[in-house]
């Protein structure tokens, strides 16, 4: 089966209002009407809806990098899904390594936020990823099998088609290394294959599982070619008008 590829930006706690907005529109002039990928970028939540309105008229889908759980009340500091859907995010990136390593997100905290997130129709980009220990101990399978395996929990057949999975090794995350496109794969067709035992092949063939860490303009073309590779999330390359639009680039030539 083909599947559409999936590129999107996290910007992370980068970009200032000006720049952000200045970045917006930068890519929606040059990529904002393509087709024959699915396109979304991810500023800091007080940037949404000024992010939102330099991507309007565009193809491009304004997304958030995390969510709170819960619907409302006293959580100091975190941002509900109602919240995001009335500033126009459609797409909620949960699981993100940073989150898991820098805050503490639990699994089990991660699986609560993807029932929410869909629950309240946002679709989801639900990060996995191993440790550099991990994968020198051969553990990458059993970690991030659990967190494929944990993050879906709740989660029905019909729900999955909001679903991407971004395989995004912690060890490749803005270091500049990137894993390789064998590497890559290897990971992918794995994460294929269990999700393969959770549901049926009908979800199994139409789950997109975007690859993170270190995608660049030069080695986007040789992942994204990968059988099993469908799309990137990418940091610091998505705050670079012509990065993220050769990286986007390099996916609309594949696609065709
Ligand atoms: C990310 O933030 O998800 C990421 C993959 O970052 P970078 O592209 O900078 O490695």
């Amino acid at each position: 089966m083909s599947r559409t590829l999936f590129i999107a930006g996290n910007w992370k706690m980068n970009t200032s209002l000006d720049s952000g907005v200045a970045l917006a529109a930068g890519i929606t002039e040059t990529i904002g009407q393509v087709e024959a990928v699915d396109l979304g970028v991810a500023p800091p939540f007080v940037y949404l809806p000024a992010v939102g309105a330099a991507l309007a008229g565009g193809k491009i889908l304004l997304m958030a990098q995390n969510m709170c759980s819960e619907d409302h009340g006293a959580f100091t500091g975190d941002i509900s899904s109602a919240m995001l859907k009335d500033v126009g995010v459609r797409v909620v990136i949960l699981g993100h390594s940073e989150r898991r390593h820098v805050f503490g997100e639990s699994n089990e905290l991660v699986s609560r936020k993807v029932v929410k997130a869909l629950a309240d129709g946002l679709d989801v980009i639900l990060c996995v990823g191993e440790q550099l220990a991990d994968r020198e101990g051969g553990r990458t399978m059993d970690i991030v099998g659990e967190q494929v395996r944990v993050g879906l929990e709740g989660v029905s057949k019909a729900d999955m088609a909001s679903v991407t999975i971004a395989y995004e090794p912690v060890w490749a995350i803005g270091t500049g290394v990137t894993a390789s496109p064998d590497q890559a794969q290897e990971t992918h067709a794995a994460i294929r294959e269990l999700i393969g035992g959770l549901y049926d092949a009908e979800v199994t063939d139409a789950l997109r599982i975007q690859y993170g860490g270190s995608v660049k303009p030069g080695n986007a073309s040789e992942l994204l070619a990968q059988p099993d590779i469908d799309g990137a999330l990418i940091g610091g390359a998505s705050l670079k008008v012509e990065d993220f639009t050769a990286i986007v680039e390099a996916g609309v030539a594949l696609a065709q």
